[in-house]
This record gives structure tokens, sequence and C-alpha cells, in this order.
């Protein structure tokens, strides 16, 4: 076993106290240091960190609500792209061009209703 360092040793000391004082050791460790978290009455507590842990939103709460707040400008992008995409349309003559214009802005327009079903 590594020898242990004097903040270790503190935190060893702290972890057998919070035990004294009828904590419970949780299967859970820190997301900060890895050492094993701390139940003390209705707090989680790191003896390493010496701080309560608060466990914040699951990744996944986290990620849909960063999408959900990037929806309205994701909105605006895409019709400011099918605006300009309409002028080109009506000065564009060349019909490759024009079929690639047109798959493109039924593409956008895929994505737009995609983002009105995610708003809910
Ligand atoms: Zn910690």
């Amino acid at each position: 076993m590594l020898k242990m360092n004097e903040k270790d040793d503190v935190s060893v000391k702290k972890m057998a106290e919070l035990l004294r004082r009828g904590a419970t050791m949780l299967a859970e460790s820190c997301p900060q240091c890895g050492s094993p978290l701390f139940k003390v009455g209705d707090d989680i507590y790191c003896a390493k960190c010496d701080r309560r842990i608060v466990y914040a939103k699951s990744d996944q709460e986290i990620e849909t609500q960063a999408v959900k707040t990037l929806i309205p400008e994701l909105r605006v992008t895409l019709i400011g792209k099918l605006k300009a995409l309409n002028e080109l349309v009506e000065s564009e003559n060349d019909i490759e061009k024009l079929t690639r214009v047109a798959n493109l802005m039924v593409l956008l327009l895929q994505s737009l209703h995609h983002l009105e079903d995610m708003r809910e």
C-alpha cells in the first residue's frame, strides 16, 4: 500500500469521525477526488474535499436543457438560410444548381420541423 500523505491522513480521520457520527459510507465516489462519499443525515459529504456534494442534474437532463435553449437560435438560423436559398432559387436558372438548392431546402425544412417537435 502507498504511504499516505498528510492530506489523506486528515481525510481518513474525518471519515472515521463521520462514521462515528452515524454517517453511512456510500457506494458512489466523489466526482472531484474519487474518494468514497458519506451520507450524513440528508447530506452527502466528501471527507477528502471537506465539502458537501450537491448532485447536479443528470448529464441527459443538462443536455436536453442545452438543446432546448438552442432551439430558438437554430430556428432563426434555419429560417435565415431558407430565406437566402429562396433568393437563390429566384435568380438561379441552372437546373442542376436548382436541384441542389431544392434538396437543401427540403433538408432545412425537415430540420425546422424536427425543432418544432422538440419544443413540446
Ligand atoms: Zn472529494
